[in-house]
Order: structure tokens, then C-alpha cells, then sequence
């Protein structure tokens, strides 16, 4: 008999954790509360246009990088057409009125910031292989399982990113520049660790892309893979209850009163979520307030934008521009001082394109500010939020315009999203973006295990490891791991990449 396994939630953890499990003769069914798949990987339309709402751009994708061992493992790779950005300049840092390009590969990366910084060149050497080291301590860079480095891994879990950098680089500018990309795990001064930007760095640096016609491409191959493999995903299905006995998770009941039998039960969710879904005793109450008190990453206000027709050239980079010459502290606004930085991309619909027909600006927002309408839901929150709205991209374009002049008269409409949007979308908590923090300062109080004391409960997704595309599809590795072994799900993806 094939053990049922229901798995909450059909984000790219969901999803992953489904496929992995169905090939090793489980039997699955995916829920999923919202009526489309994917969580962040979902994308909408407006207006003919296509938008990406939470991945817009992946690395580390060539042939033999790591994320391409796992994209290879689990299919997705023959579904989707990536586009490759410019690899001079994968991203763009704009400070003090200067402009400093990432390129792609070590010696690149090097040799293009020493351009800007000459007397910097050793230390861009020392600051680069030690990203180089943390990266590779990871056993998924040579697929050996047990090839683990914890004391790398330790060290850099519990050094901030600013304390590490301080030690390594002299130029002040340089220092700021190198963290330029902080938007991408939403990092804070003296809290976030080297670890968490080392990961990153090397991610993007090895080769970045955007998906063609939009990430929820990844989510829509998963699905595909999981149906034609007998596996079934539920959609408008939100799970209200993990239902127990004394020892162990019987199944899951839905908002419908549907009850759905399980011999393993995996939280693709917040795990806040997952606590609210539990009244076991299994569950002590010191671990279920320390789950609900590990603070989240802060929330994004997005502006999506739709240009007028072959108006505004494609940029085949990521733009970082920051108002007060530092990325750090643009958590830290008020309403004057608001938006202290933005992140701006195109989507990309069909490869190499000469004109962008939309972007992104993604700026950081608070859940505070949304407290007069954090009991409304989405379309039905009325006029005022709809001019908050308002007047907050009008805000925030008008920083993005100062550095992109063609975008004054070529935007034909826009579209916004909240915190509010990806909590009621999601379900993640307080809107956040990136979900639960990484601390040096919490240390391994605000870290979410796999394992439940539910022997038979355990939790996946951007909570586990880290977020974003590697960061999720690692998660599922130490997921499943507990499942099927570890070794065994490496050499899977070593014959998979054979
Ligand atoms: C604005 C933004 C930009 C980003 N950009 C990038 C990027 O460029 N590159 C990158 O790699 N990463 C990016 N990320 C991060 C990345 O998108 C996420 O880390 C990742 O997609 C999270 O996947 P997940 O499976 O953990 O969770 P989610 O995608 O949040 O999926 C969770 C799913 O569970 C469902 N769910 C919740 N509660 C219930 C319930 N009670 N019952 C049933 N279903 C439920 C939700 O509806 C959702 O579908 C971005 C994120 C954001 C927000």
C-alpha cells in the first residue's frame, strides 16, 4: 500500500515536495487555498499584459551549476525558455550618482569592481573567494551529501554581513555598493548574516535569467509532472486543521469540512500557520511561542508597470537605485522619507526583446501602514486604500523616473500591490516577503526545523532554509530527506544529472 502523504500549500515547496515524493511511490495530494497554484510563483494579467509577482529572475542555471542539478532532478528544465541578462552588468547599483555593475564569474566580478575601486583590488579577491568557500561548504555544489562544511556554515551564520565586510573592504563607497542587492533578502544592518548574502552573491554571480513568459511557468511543469505521475492538487482548498490522535497526524481538515486521511502530513506554509492548525498537546507551548514570536522580513509595495508600445528599451539588468547613498536602513521610513530605495526589472515575454512591454518597482513597506485596512480582503477594501495606493506609486515612480527618464511619458497603466496582497494571497504572515528573519542576534531561536515533535508532521518551503528559488528547492531536499535519506535523494539527483 503507498503511504498518502497531503501536502499544504502548492507553493515551489509544495509542488517540489510532491514530485520527489510521487517518484519515490507516495501517494499525494497537494491543497492549495487560493484558485491558483504556484504561491509566489503565480503571475497575473492586466490590460494583455503578463506580471510575475514573487520571481522574477534565477541563477546558477548553466549546465553543471547547482541549481541546474535540481531544476535537471526534478524535470522542470524542458518546460521552461530562460533569457539570459547582460553579463556584464547582471545588476545594477546606482549610489551617489555612480553607476557599478555585477558581472558574472568570480574573475569578472573582480576585475569589474576594481575598475571602480583600483586600490581595492586584493581585498575584492579576499571578499570574493570567501564567498567562493561558504558557497561550495554546501554539500549540494558537489552533490556529495556528506561533504557538509558546518564550521564554514556556523561561522558565517552568526557574523553579520556588515561586520564581515567592515573587515575585508576599506572604501566606504565600495562597502555600500557590494551590498547594493539587499532588496533580494530584504538584509539588515548588524542582524543579517554573512551567510544569508554569500548564498545570494553566488547564486546570481555563477549566471542569472529571467523565465520567458513568466516563473509561473516553473509551477505549471511541477504540476504537469505531478498529474501525469497520479498525483492530484486541490485548488480553493485551505486547510483549517491538522487533525491528531495522541501520537501522530491522522490527515487534514479543509474550510469546507472536507477531511483528507494522511500517513504524512508537510506544511508548504507559514509556520505560524501550521501552530494555528494544531491543538496537540504533541506541541509544547514554549515551541509554539517561539514559532509565533520569530519576527519576518519586511513587507514590499510593488508598482507593475505597462509601457507604451516599443517605448521603453528592455534592460537586461536589475536596477537597485537608493535615495540617501546607501542601501542599508531602507527599512527604517517615514512617511517623508519613504522610499528610501527601489528595485526596478522588465519581464521578459519572448527572448532578446529590443522593447520591454512591462516592469517591476518594488519598493519595502511596512505591515503598520496597513493596519486601517488590515481586516478587508482583497478588491473589497475601499476608496482610501485605493488612493494610498495611489499616491504611493506616484511616489515611487517619480524616484525611478529621475533615473529613467523614458519612463515619463511611456507608462500606459499601472497596477499595485501591498503587504496586504501577499497575506491574503499567501497566507504569509504580516505580508512579508521573504518570511521569517535570519538574525545573528536570535541566533537559532529564529530558526524553523523540518521535523515537528509530530513525528509525522513536517514543514517545507522558504521558512526552512531560505527562500527564493535555490533556497526553497534546498528546503525540499532536507524535507524529503527525512523521508526517503539523504544519500538516497543525492544520488537521485546525480543519476538524474548523469
Ligand atoms: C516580491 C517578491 C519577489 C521575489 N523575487 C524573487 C526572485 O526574483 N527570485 C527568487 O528566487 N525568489 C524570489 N522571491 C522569493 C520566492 O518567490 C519565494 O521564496 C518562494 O516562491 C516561496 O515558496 P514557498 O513554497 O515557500 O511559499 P509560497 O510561494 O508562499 O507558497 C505557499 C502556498 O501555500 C498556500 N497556502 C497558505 N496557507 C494555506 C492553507 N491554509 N491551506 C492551503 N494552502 C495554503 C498559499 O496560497 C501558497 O500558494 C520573491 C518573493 C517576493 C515576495
Amino acid at each position: 500500500m503507498k503511504k498518502k502523504c497531503v501536502i499544504i500549500g502548492s507553493g515551489l515547496g509544495g509542488l517540489s515536495c510532491g514530485y520527489i515524493l510521487l517518484k519515490n511511490g507516495y501517494d499525494v495530494t497537494i491543497l492549495e487555498q487560493d484558485n491558483q497554484i504556484g504561491g509566489c510563483l503565480q503571475c497575473f494579467s492586466r490590460d494583455g499584459v503578463k506580471f510575475e509577482t514573487g520571481m522574477h529572475f534565477i541563477g546558477s542555471l548553466d549546465k553543471g551549476q547547482t541549481l541546474s542539478y535540481l531544476t535537471h532532478y526534478l524535470d522542470i528544465d524542458k518546460d521552461i525558455n530562460l533569457n539570459r541578462l547582460n553579463t556584464k552588468a547582471y545588476d545594477v547599483v546606482s549610489l551617489n550618482g555612480d553607476r557599478f555593475c555585477f558581472a558574472n564569474g568570480k574573475e569578472n566580478f573582480i576585475e569589474t569592481m576594481a575598475s571602480y575601486f583600483p586600490k581595492e583590488k586584493d581585498n575584492l579577491r579576499i571578499y570574493f573567494d570567501l564567498i567562493e568557500k561558504i558557497a561550495k561548504a554546501s554539500s549540494l555544489h558537489s552533490l556529495n551529501y556528506d561533504e557538509y562544511d558546518n564550521i564554514i556554515n556556523t561561522k558565517y551564520q552568526t557574523q553579520t554581513i556588515n561586520e564581515v565586510i567592515d573587515n575585508i573592504i576599506q572604501d566606504s563607497l565600495l562597502r555600500d555598493v557590494l551590498v547594493g542587492n539587499l532588496p533580494l533578502y530584504a538584509g539588515v544592518k548588524d542582524k543579517t548574516p554573512f551567510s544569508t548574502h554569500a548564498f545570494i552573491m553566488d547564486f546570481y554571480n555563477q549566471s542569472a535569467f529571467r523565465v520567458v513568459g513568466g516563473s509561473d511557468s516553473i509551477a505549471l511543469s511541477l504540476a504537469k509532472s505531478i498529474n501525469n505521475q497520479g498525483g492530484i492538487i486541490v485548488t480553493n482548498k485551505k486547510v483549517k486543521h491538522i487533525v491528531c490522535d495522541e501520537s501522530k497526524a491522522i490527515g487534514v481538515e479543509t474550510e469546507d469540512e472536507m477531511f483528507y486521511q494522511a500517513d504524512i502530513v508537510i506544511a508548504d506554509i507559514h509556520p505560524t500557520c501550521v501552530m494555528k492548525m494544531l491543538d496537540t498537546k504533541m506541541i509544547r507551548p514554549a515551541f509554539r511561542q517561539r514559532i509565533n514570536n520569530i519576527p519576518n522580513t519586511i513587507g514590499g509595495f510593488s508598482v507593475y508597470l505597462k509601457f507604451k508600445k516599443d517605448k521603453v528599451p528592455y534592460m537586461n539588468s536589475n536596477f537597485y537605485g537608493f535615495k540617501n547613498n546607501s542601501p542599508w536602513n531602507c527599512d527604517m521610513y517615514d512617511e517623508n522619507t519613504w522610499p528610501k530605495g527601489y528595485l526596478y526589472m522588465h519581464f521578459c515575454h519572448k527572448n532578446n526583446p529590443t522593447f520591454a512591454e512591462s516592469g517591476v518597482v518594488l519598493s519595502y513597506m511596512k505591515m503598520q501602514e496597513m493596519e486601517p485596512w488590515i481586516n478587508t480582503f482583497v478588491n473589497n477594501r475601499g476608496e482610501d486604500y485605493l488612493e494610498f495606493k495611489n499616491s504611493k506609486a506616484k511616489k515611487l515612480l517619480s524616484e525611478v523616473e529621475k533615473d529613467f527618464p523614458v519612463l515619463k511619458d511611456n507608462i500606459e497603466s499601472f497596477y499595485t500591490s501591498t503587504p496586504l496582497t501577499y497575506r491574503d494571497y499567501t497566507n504569509t504572515k504580516d505580508g512579508s516577503m521573504y518570511g521569517v528573519v535570519k538574525d545573528v542576534s536570535l541566533g537559532s531561536s529564529c530558526r524553523v526545523h523540518h521535523r515537528t515533535k509530530v513525528p509525522n508532521l513536517l514543514l517545507t518551503g522558504q521558512n526552512i532554509n531560505s527562500h527564493g528559488m535555490l533556497g526553497v528547492l534546498v528546503g525540499t531536499i532536507v524535507t524529503c530527506s527525512a523521508l526517503l535519506g539523504e544519500e538516497n535523494i543525492y544520488n537521485q539527483i546525480k543519476q538524474a544529472n548523469k
